[in-house]
């Protein structure tokens, strides 16, 4: 029986997973790789411990399956995006990686969008804002700060990209991942000659592209020995983790859409078009379904904001949680069970770690409003669990008024294992929440673009049809949308209200 790799190389792992050609997983398996921050706010890996973690974690899975090399039909890869790999003439990078949170580049993002035109005129050509993560403003920063390295660079490869090139010798990506360096015409699937231009980088130094689902090459010998496969396997475009989460979520055709409440929230939308918000609060990115895109927001602090509450304020959970062996995730949601919808006038603004969707502001800071002296500590937590949900609708709010339609939301991430946060979310976002069997992931999304890509599959919609079941459906509660709805209002009107004043305190706070 044909079967199907994927292999997701993230920020703090790299994760494999064997399924069949009907989507049943098999095994999955992880090996960790670390990452180094040489300097406050700089964010580096040496893309070398990928290649070390890939292999440990593909033979492992390979063990656990018990599936022979020669039975592997196809290989997807995903991986953390916007990292940016140095290549010179040899296979050992030239200078650790810099990866997506990488801060150093705030001056080069300012560059990019003076050279551009502006930021409007940045956002017509590649479809994004310039944003510190992402790929451009790092090639700039190299060529300033390390211009010999520059000067011996031949390629420039995202981390997936990278390990594709061990595994095949290929220098290909696709165009998923590709939308992310800030150097695609995300309109036209193709790289934008105009924007190279005008930053003088030489488009020979960017890989061949493909679409997700397209074979790129197969193992080269070396490749295939070091990863225990068959040399001659093929490997498709695959995708960044974004992408590929949403395939293996089964957010590939117009109307579904994901909110995942990890520690950032993430809401995710397919589109037939390239739609942009010309404000570039939310992402517009080439999706892993041929000819299609994607639209996404990200919050920084989602279910990082209950968290916070945890190990600030929740030790009598964490203790009572000890004793009684559960989660004190669990006990905080009975507490926040117990106080009314609205939190008693009680708002929670998620903003901890600064924000990046619907506020892109590194100033702006957390905080309550509301307290009186009837507030409760279950107003307290409930307002968290509240206004996290609130922020995602915040871009759900943008993705409606570009006219994205939106039938149902998929729930994932942390925040989704509790059925109570589920409902509130259903009744903030006004729409049904579904839950699937698929909770892998993007290894899970690029195994399936690998059985696309090699036949095993008809199409990407076809395989999540086949292999992705809805399992839990909750539907809004009509009272407590109505409510939440002028809750809504209020909320969304505090960050305008309070942002000079969050400027002020973050450069009085950082001296
Ligand atoms: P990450 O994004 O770091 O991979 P997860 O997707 O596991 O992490 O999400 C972690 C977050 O999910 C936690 O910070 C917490 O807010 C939330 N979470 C975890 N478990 C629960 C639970 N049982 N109930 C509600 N929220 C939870």
């Amino acid at each position: 029986m044909p079967h199907l790799l994927g292999i997701d190389i993230g920020t703090s792992g790299t994760k494999t997973l064997i399924c069949d050609d009907t989507g049943t997983v098999l095994a999955t398996a992880t090996a960790d790789h670390p990452i180094s921050q040489p300097r406050p706010g700089w964010s580096e890996q040496d893309p070398q411990d990928w290649w070390t973690s890939t292999c440990k974690a593909t033979q492992a899975v390979l063990k656990k399956s018990r599936v022979k090399p020669a039975d592997v039909r196809g290989i997807g890869l995903s991986g953390q995006m916007h990292g940016s790999v140095f290549l010179g003439d040899s296979e050992k990078p030239l200078r650790p990686a810099l990866l997506w949170n990488d801060q150093r580049t705030a001056r080069q993002c300012e560059e990019i969008t003076a050279r551009a035109g502006g930021r409007e005129a940045l956002i017509e050509l590649v479809a994004n804002p310039a944003l510190t993560g992402f790929t451009a403003p790092k090639i700039l920063w190299v060529r300033e700060n390390e211009p010999k390295v520059y000067a011996r660079t031949r390629h420039i490869l995202l981390p997936k990209d990278y390990i594709r090139f061990r595994m095949t010798g290929d220098y290909a990506t696709e165009v998923s991942d590709a939308s992310g360096t800030l150097l695609l015409d995300v309109v036209n699937r193709r790289w934008s000659d105009t924007l190279l231009r005008k930053l003088d980088i030489d488009p020979a130094l960017l890989p061949r592209l493909h679409e997700s689902p397209e074979v790129t090459g197969t193992l080269s010998a070396p490749g295939a020995r070091a990863l225990g496969l068959a040399p001659g396997t093929p490997v498709v475009g695959g995708a960044g983790d974004q992408a590929a989460g949403a395939v293996g979520n089964g957010i590939v055709s117009s109307g579904i859409v994901s909110a995942t409440l990890g520690t950032s929230g993430v809401v995710f939308a397919h589109s037939d078009q390239p739609t942009r918000d010309p404000k570039g609060r939310v992402h517009t990115m080439c999706h892993a379904v041929p000819g299609k895109w994607c639209v996404f927001g990200c919050m920084l602090a989602a279910g990082g904001s209950l968290q916070w509450f945890r190990n600030q304020l929740g030790h009598d959970e964490i203790h009572a949680a000890k004793r009684r062996r559960v989660d004190p995730y669990d006990l905080l949601i009975k507490e926040a069970e117990k106080a009314d919808p609205g939190s008693g006038g009680v708002f929670f603004l998620p903003y901890l770690t600064g924000e990046r969707c619907p506020h892109p502001d590194p100033c702006a800071r957390g905080g309550w409003i509301g307290i009186t002296a009837r507030t409760l500590r279950r107003d307290l937590v409930r307002s968290v669990l509240e206004g996290v949900t609130f922020g995602m609708r915040d871009a759900i709010e943008i993705m409606t008024r570009m006219n994205i339609p939106i039938s149902q939301i998929r729930a994932s991430g942390g925040g989704a294992r509790s059925p109570f946060w589920r409902q509130l979310q259903a009744d903030i976002y006004k729409q049904p929440i579904v839950m699937t069997n698929a909770t892998e992931g993007p290894a899970y999304g690029v195994a399936l673009l690998a059985g696309v890509g090699t036949g095993a599959l008809k199409s990407v919609e076809d395989a999540c049809k086949r292999c992705i079941k809805q399992t839990v459906k909750l539907t809004p509660n009509r009272k407590l949308a109505a409510r939440y709805d002028q809750l809504f209002e209020i909320y969304d009107k505090l960050y305008d209200d309070l942002k000079d004043r969050f400027r002020e305190i973050s450069s009085f706070a950082c001296g």
